[in-house]
């Protein structure tokens, strides 16, 4: 018989129960976006905490605001193992441990019971409100930093008269009601991978609520808080096929089983101004400017990761580790690293950026991850402007080499089409794309696409070279295809 992860008195050997009991535990943070990320990072090291003794109202609610069948699924899963879920963490060497987590302990699904939402983080003993709602999920117009007050449900949140149905909706109005019943604000905490995410989250929270009301919106800066973070731990989605074999190898019947590498970091600026749990005895850093840490991460990780992705996905790979094998694919990485990204960084003290290089290259070709180019490339639109702007701003202005940056840019615009060189379709996710934009990558004119807002973070530097760069990378890729023009374009010299 396989135990369901909420029957923690009998959980199959090797899988390590919470080391509290969940219902004792009272809620004083709240998550939007319950991703998988969430919850292989900020619920384990809260999970962590609430094994310390006097930490028990640290709890979690999260709060998922996409409507849908796939959201109402997950919702039933959740409440029928009481929030439980078992997290597997896989070393490079094969090593395995699986826990279970409780910290979560609840979850609202917000369009089927808006009002609840509101309720709830209008709640005294909510203290923080987290967030993982994706790198394109704060709204925010690249070129200017400011918040796009021009967005469809920004505009019907603003308008009022219906419940909230954004992030943005639902916080400003829960602050707006704490704020007149007197109770303190509470913090808002990014953990999506943004350069500065405290910031960026400050610009679009700040930004609703000034077009709501000038005189909360001063409250809430003068009061709330909204720390910068470093996040990493390697996530990667779960289908159906991963479930299982994840079940298969813990003995648990576990509906939402995760996997995430044993690597985890967590570095935060300490701003809360409502309190937080003791996450420095769960591991979590604390420091006054986590910018050096950010840098070093977004810029080499997370630079790197969507750089293998989408000529991968190009060369039929649809696995991180196997792309990684391919030592044309690992020089056009090493190459990037190496004569783009470290000689420009400015790495905190302690952290070494060719160990950091060598440490990131031995956690993407960890085959226990399965980790999905298609995920690590999807919303690359979002994605570039973070993970690739300050080097490509930086190679633009100290006239560097610009033969990686224009293939990684090339190899992107041919990815958006939809289908590899083997000539297998696929579906890239482009969330905020709409149809005419995703037309560009198939225009005559293979500069036209350079228009797309992925490009928008250096739009004002205007480089002929990098253009005439990038066109002539996607020629290539068509006339001689991509292994020949990867070949051509990245590569340290041997
Ligand atoms: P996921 O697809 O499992 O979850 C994303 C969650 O965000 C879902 O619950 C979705 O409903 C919600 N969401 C998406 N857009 C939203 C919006 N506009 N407003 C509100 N909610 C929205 O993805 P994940 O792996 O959990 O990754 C989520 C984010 O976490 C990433 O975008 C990234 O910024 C950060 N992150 C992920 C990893 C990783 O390895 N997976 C590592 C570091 C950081």
């Amino acid at each position: 018989r396989h135990a369901e992860p909420d029957d923690v008195s009998a959980l199959p050997d090797g899988v390590s129960a919470p080391a509290y009991d969940p219902a004792t535990i009272g809620t004083g943070i709240v998550h939007f976006g319950v991703g998988n990320f969430f919850r292989a990072h900020e619920a384990f090291y809260v999970d962590r905490c609430l094994a310390l003794a006097g930490q028990h109202g640290w709890g979690i609610v999260g709060v998922g605001l996409m409507a849908g069948g796939r959201s109402e699924r997950k919702a039933e899963q959740f409440a029928a193992q009481d929030c439980l879920y078992s997290l597997t963490e896989a070393a490079p060497d094969g090593g395995r441990a699986v826990r279970v987590i409780g910290a979560p302990r609840g979850y609202l699904l917000a369009p089927a019971d808006p009002k609840a939402v509101p309720d709830l983080l209008a709640d005294p003993s909510v203290r923080i409100v987290s967030m993982t709602i994706t790198e394109g999920g704060y709204n925010i117009d690249e070129t200017t930093g400011e918040f796009r007050l021009d967005h469809a449900a920004v505009r019907a949140d603003l308008a009022g008269g219906a419940p909230p149905t954004t992030i943005f909706g639902y916080v400003v109005e829960a602050l707006a009601r704490r704020r007149a019943a007197g109770v303190g604000p509470f913090t808002v905490l990014s953990c999506d991978n943004l350069r500065h995410n405290g910031d960026v989250a400050r610009a679009a929270f700040l930004g609703f609520a000034r077009a709501r009301d000038p005189d909360l919106a001063a409250w809430i800066e003068a009061h709330v808080t909204f720390p910068n973070g470093m996040v990493d731990r390697i996530t990667p989605s779960v289908d159906d096929a991963i479930a299982g074999a994840l079940n298969a190898a813990s003995g648990l019947d576990d509906a939402l089983p995760l996997v995430a590498e044993d690597f985890t970091q967590w570095v935060v600026e300490d701003r809360f101004c409502a309190g937080r749990p003791a996450l420095e005895e769960a591991g979590v850093q604390f420091v006054t400017d986590v910018t050096g840490y950010e840098h070093v991460k977004v810029r080499m990780l997370n630079a790197s990761h969507i750089l293998l992705a989408f000529p991968g996905i190009l060369l039929d790979y649809r696995q991180v580790d196997e792309a990684l094998r391919d030592p044309d694919l690992a020089r056009l990485v090493n190459a990037y690293l190496e004569l783009d990204v470290i000689p420009r960084l400015d790495a905190p003290p302690g952290r070494d950026p060719q160990d950091y290089r060598r440490s990131v290259l031995r956690r993407f070709s960890n085959p226990a991850m399965a980790d999905q180019l298609l995920r690590i490339g999807g919303d690359g639109s979002s994605k570039i402007q973070v993970f690739w702007t300050e080097t490509v701003r930086c190679a633009l202005s100290d006239g560097g080499d610009l033969r990686c940056i224009a293939f990684g840019i090339a190899a992107y615009l041919e990815a958006l089409r939809g289908v590899d060189e083997t000539g297998v379709p696929y579906t890239p996710t482009e969330p905020t794309l709409d149809a005419a934009q995703l037309e560009l990558a198939e225009a005559e004119d293979l500069g036209a696409a350079l228009a797309l807002p992925a490009f928008d973070g250096w739009r004002d530097i205007q480089s002929p070279a990098l253009t005439d760069a990038i066109v002539a990378a996607r020629r290539a890729i068509r006339d001689i295809g991509v292994r020949a023009a990867l070949v051509q374009y990245g590569g340290l010299p041997d």
